[in-house]
């Protein structure tokens, strides 16, 4: 997979993109990471990629131009036109469903808006897709696409151990993980439950089963909304207080 990501900051998208985990796979190339300088592309003689809002306004609007000219120079160079994403406060909030789908295309362009956003004109024009990261606004989109790029990939092949380190994690089949422990066994008078320390591999999938559902019930009932809850589950939960 290749990720491409226009920004006005691109040695900020860089410093995190080659740090830990995703930086490790990017040096083995698990996946493309490309930053690109919008301001390459603003031709008028002040290089200028912000102006004034029509209607009137304080805040300054990322035009057009120089973003149409690098997405075009982008799909030349690619020789395709890449899944294009504006990150935006007023997009469809991420989910693990859509990283997931998002993780199995080839090519995903990502737009990182500055000050009051981006003439809309453009978004018309070229984009497939707007995205938030919640329902709270940020200075820049940045830090958005550093996420939807860090989440889409830590579920390629080759970013993480096992595919098994995700398919367990919170959000993956629609549960918050299980609580868990390391060394020391015993910490501050609170112990590891026996179970997880018995070896005994049906009992711990048991258990584990068990805490994601008391945990996803008792920090987000509106996610065991959505579940199908078996008569063992309600009964569990019921024994727990919860429901
Ligand atoms: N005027 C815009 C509005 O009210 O919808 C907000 C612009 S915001 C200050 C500047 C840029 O930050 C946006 O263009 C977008 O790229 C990014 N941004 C801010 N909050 C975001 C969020 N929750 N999710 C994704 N991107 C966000």
């Amino acid at each position: 997979m290749r990720i491409d990501i226009i920004t006005l900051f691109p040695e900020m998208c860089n410093t995190v993109l080659d740090e830990s985990i995703i930086g490790r796979a990017r040096k083995k190339g698990a996946m493309e990471l490309e930053c690109h300088q919008l301001r390459d592309f603003a031709f008028d003689k002040h290089k200028r990629v912000d102006d004034t809002t029509y209607g009137g306004g304080m805040g300054m609007l990322m035009k057009a131009e120089p973003i149409a000219l690098c997405f075009e120079s982008l799909c030349n160079s690619l020789g395709k036109k890449p899944h294009f994403i504006y990150m935006s406060p007023k997009g469809r909030v991420l989910t693990q469903q859509r990283v997931k789908e998002l993780s199995e295309l080839d090519n995903i362009a990502i737009l990182c808006g500055h000050y009051e956003g981006v003439d809309q004109r453009v978004l018309d024009s070229f984009v497939d897709e707007e995205i938030s990261i919640g329902d709270y606004v940020l200075t820049g989109g940045e830090l958005p696409a550093l996420i939807l790029t860090d989440a889409v990939c830590r579920m390629l092949p080759g970013v993480l151990s096992e595919d098994v380190c995700f398919e367990e994690e919170s959000h993956f089949n629609g549960l918050l993980e299980y609580p868990q422990y390391t060394k020391p066994q015993e910490w501050r008078g609170m112990t590891v439950p026996e179970v997880l320390m018995s070896g005994h591999h049906a009992n711990i999938d048991k258990w584990r089963y068990e805490h994601s559902l008391i945990e996803t019930a008792r920090l987000r009932p509106d996610m065991l909304e959505k579940l199908e809850l078996s008569d063992k589950d309600i009964q569990l939960l019921k024994n727990e207080g919860i429901i």
